[in-house]
């Protein structure tokens, strides 16, 4: 089932979400909604506040990327109770990113890239692991997703202002894109 994705302005983008047991109800079905949405809306990453629950709960498909990114062919994993244990800020990058939560808005964040992230996987798995490239990236946008944060908090200077105008749009519910979303009323 495809799900709405909550826009910027939708107060539980802003929260702190919750952990989750494994008594969550109705969990695996939540997930497949998650995997369906992600790929309704062509994202590569959701997390669970994106469609209006306030759980640390998050989905990666980095599968769709494949042909140019070989390495993540059959990449799809789902992280329950995610947290970023350290950052490793030796080495940080600018990529630009978007977010299906802030449609029309891309912008350049410069991140580090490569870090220690904790989880639990689909049987509850307890995982403790470094990552880098382009995974230790989608990962630091979805998981700041889970502590009320979104990838243009992360931009400074003038272009920050710039970005909150566009912000601002999408509260007015001035955007369009091709995804059902359930923006702020
Ligand atoms: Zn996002």
């Amino acid at each position: 089932m495809i799900l709405p994705i909550y826009t910027y302005g939708q107060p539980v983008l802003r929260q702190e979400a919750e952990e989750i047991g494994e008594d969550y109800p109705d969990l695996a079905g939540l997930i497949q909604n998650m995997y369906d949405t992600l790929e309704r809306s062509e994202g590569i990453g959701l997390a669970a506040p994106q469609v209006g629950l306030p759980i640390r709960l998050v989905v990666i498909n980095l599968d769709v990327l494949g042909e140019d990114m070989p390495q993540y062919k059959g990449y799809i994993r789902t992280f329950i109770n995610p947290y970023i244990e350290e950052y490793d800020e030796s080495q940080t990058e600018v990529m630009e990113e978007g977010c299906l939560s802030l449609p029309g808005i891309h912008e350049s964040v410069r991140r580090p890239t490569r870090i220690r992230v904790s989880y639990q996987d689909e049987q509850f798995q307890l995982h403790d692991e470094w990552v880098d490239g382009y995974l230790a990236r989608v990962m630091q946008h979805e998981f700041d997703h889970l502590d009320g944060t979104v990838f243009t908090d992360h931009i400074k200077g003038l272009r920050r202002q710039l970005t909150q105008a566009k912000l601002k749009n999408i509260v007015k519910g001035n955007f369009s894109c091709n995804y059902k979303v359930k923006p702020k009323r």
